[in-house]
């Protein structure tokens, strides 16, 4: 057996002391021993010497205890199989419009009171222009809109 891989008391020794540090891997303590003592112990050296020095059971692997740490994280977080794979629901704009908006008030121009929605309806001068009439606004209080078309009119104009 080469010197480089042969255990001494005072590599042993130092063995132990790692051994009793428990953040340390056997491929961690294998490289601390090398580098104190130049020698060439690989990662199953120490595993080896370990055992043979009743440190660790055969049965239960040493394992260093930062391992812990990223596995509780990983539990932590839920399985993706829980998500729910239907999509949200998704309406094009113009059916939101029609959800919210009732025309049982449109009204011409000579028709419109305080009160009636100045949204237009339709193209402005056709025959068919109505504006929406709903008596929820207050030209009063600057308010033109009923409440469905000050959404609509006053949505952000860069859309998502
Ligand atoms: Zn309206």
């Amino acid at each position: 057996m080469s010197a480089l891989t042969t255990w001494t008391d005072e590599s042993i020794a130092r063995l132990r002391e790692h051994h009793a540090n428990r953040a340390l891997s056997n491929l961690d303590i294998s490289i601390k021993l090398n580098r104190e003592f130049g020698t060439v112990f690989t990662r199953n050296a120490v595993i080896g010497k370990r055992k043979r020095l009743g440190l660790i059971n055969p049965n239960r692997p040493h394992k260093p205890l930062y391992v812990k740490a990223p596995r509780v994280r990983k539990a932590a977080s839920p399985p993706r199989r829980w998500l729910p794979k239907v999509e949200p629901p998704t309406m094009p704009e113009e059916e939101i419009r029609e959800a919210v908006v009732t025309d049982q008030f449109q009204c011409s121009i000579m028709e419109l009171e305080n009160v009636s929605c100045r949204y237009p309806i339709g193209e402005v001068g056709d025959l068919s222009f109505r504006y929406c009439g709903c008596p929820q606004a207050d030209m009063s209080s600057r308010r033109p809109y009923c409440d469905a078309h000050a959404r609509i009119a006053y949505r952000p104009s860069h859309h998502p």
